[in-house]
């Protein structure tokens, strides 16, 4: 199986290069060139295994130049119930909502307590071999940035792991004070954390432009580094996520709650693009989906652009309670664009330029409706947000964090103008304690809280019952080891001094 860039197809890798390479040079994002096909047999088989089997069948179908004995080595380092809690990493629970169904997948059983930690466990055991296969003896300079949930997983995932050094730049009024403590504290010799003068979208075009500048690239080559990128716009990022939608799909039918064959919806708290389109993938590959409800927080330029097939990115930002979502340039947009528009790499090549340029483009009408005939964009604002914490848990018994909020409120929504009875999957992201200041305030009902964020953990800890994930718990008592801030445009200069490199 080989890879093309989205913008320029002649560029043809192979999956253990465009895992170790990240983006491709020109530019462009990496995509499969064929997808493989599974039938309701090859779901059954899915459905009597465990997440590590499923993982390892579906990863080897994509990572052809990788041995079977790698594969295994893979899954099995990365999805342990030391690590996950349970031998299924990812657990759907089933609530309810008034009379709505929500089978909750959560995605959140990780180390870091976010569902980033579903790829990133994964990712450097990934690249590692990679890199062996493509550039031996070379370094791996992992840039990483964060809306807050990645940094802290690609921290963890990379930490102390031979042959790679990792840096994450997120921005400095941007993230949660739980994220930022994660990062801070981050443990390990190969790590290294940067706050920006900035928002999301100038972190990650600055690093961005550094992986395409042939200056820097080459004063860094001359010391046997090489960049690779732990963001979703990774195929090694995107490819373990396709694993947690046939395993709830096999979990449904295991359950009884859908029949071999039957149709599902899933709902996705979505900010970079990446969780929805491992979902389309899955889908490709035969999983029967029926609609893929795209959930935004107030930043909702995805659903004005499913609804008009113009994507605008000259908008207000908002810095909400659901900091992973506030993103007004949605990377991996641009791979699903390629699938949508059958590999039409000059066209989405156009479209990607003018959202440099004029930070806006439109698609044809045919690309329009055929998004439109499977997806459905959806937003949720920071009242309504709070709202549906409140009511989920007060009334239903449900805990949940912000971002999932904003999919339940979305989901809710829907079913209320469609009528759509359909099985429907709504991915959780993040435990609510990563978010407790904004979850209790939702819950508490205006009660004082109290300022330090171990406190608030506490006092939700005793409004709710859920229990505290433990390496949150940790943090409490460990010491802030980086204090760095600088501008976007000093990032490269970061780079080069952390490094050593003049
Ligand atoms: C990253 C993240 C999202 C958004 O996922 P994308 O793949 O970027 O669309 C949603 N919720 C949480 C908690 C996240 O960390």
């Amino acid at each position: 199986m080989k890879y093309n860039s989205t913008t320029d197809k002649s560029i043809v890798v192979s999956a253990s290069q465009a895992i170790a390479q990240g983006i491709s040079g020109d530019g462009g994002l990496f995509v499969p060139q064929e997808i493989p096909q599974y039938s309701l047999s090859d779901i059954e088989k899915l459905a009597s295994i465990d997440y590590v089997g499923r993982a390892r069948k579906i990863l080897a179908d994509y990572l052809d130049d990788f041995t079977a004995e790698e594969i295994d080595e893979c899954v099995t380092k990365a999805y342990t119930a030391e690590k996950f809690g349970s031998d299924n990493p990812a657990p759907l629970s089933y609530q309810k909502y008034g009379d709505i169904d929500m089978n909750i997948l959560e995605l959140w059983h990780g180390p870091t307590s976010a569902f980033k930690d579903m790829a990133l466990q994964i990712l450097p055991h990934l690249l590692t071999k990679s890199l062996k296969k493509t550039s031996p003896d070379k370094e791996a300079v992992i840039l990483v940035a964060t809306s807050g949930d990645t940094g802290k997983a690609a921290l963890e995932g990379f930490k102390d792991v031979d042959g790679t050094r990792i840096m994450v730049f997120y921005p400095v009024d941007g993230v949660s004070p739980m994220q930022k403590r994660q990062m801070t504290t981050q443990l390990g010799n190969n790590v290294n954390v940067c706050a920006i003068r900035g928002n999301f979208d100038d972190a990650q075009t600055g690093v961005k432009k550094i992986f395409t500048d042939k200056n820097l690239i080459e004063k860094l080559e001359a010391k046997n580094f090489i960049f690779s990128s732990a963001n979703s716009i990774n195929w090694g990022r995107l490819l373990p996520q396709i694993v947690y939608y046939f395993s709830a799909y096999a979990e449904l039918v295991n359950d009884g709650k859908i029949k071999l064959g039957d149709k599902i919806n899933v709902v996705v708290p979505t900010g970079n693009f990446g969780n929805i389109l491992a979902s389309y993938y899955a889908f490709r590959m035969g999983l029967p989906i029926n609609k893929f409800i795209c959930a935004s927080n107030s930043n909702n330029v995805l659903t004005d652009f499913i609804k008009t097939g113009t994507y605008d990115k000259n908008r207000s930002f908002y810095a909400t309670i659901s900091p992973s979502m506030d993103i007004l340039v949605s990377s991996n947009l641009e791979r699903f664009l390629y699938h949508m528009t059958d590999a039409n790499d000059s066209k989405v090549k156009e479209w990607m330029t003018k959202l440099k340029t004029d930070g806006v483009y439109s698609v044809d009408a045919d690309v329009k409706d055929k998004i439109t005939s499977i997806f459905v964009g959806g937003y949720c604002d920071e009242d309504k947000t709070k709202a549906t914490i409140d009511e989920f848990f007060n009334k239903y018994g449900y805990i949940c964090d912000t971002h999932t909020a904003v999919a339940v409120s979305v989901y809710k929504d829907y079913v209320g103008q469609t009528g759509d009875k359909t099985v429907t999957v709504i991915d959780s992201t993040a435990s609510p304690y990563k978010f407790s200041g904004s979850v209790l305030s939702a819950v508490s009902g205006g009660q004082k809280l109290p300022e330090d964020e171990f406190e608030m953990v506490e006092m939700l800890n005793r409004l709710t019952n859920a229990p505290v994930p433990a390496p949150l718990a940790v943090l409490k008592n460990m010491k802030a080891r980086f204090d760095n801030v600088c501008d976007a445009d000093e990032m490269p200069k970061f780079v080069l001094s952390a490094l050593g490199v003049e």
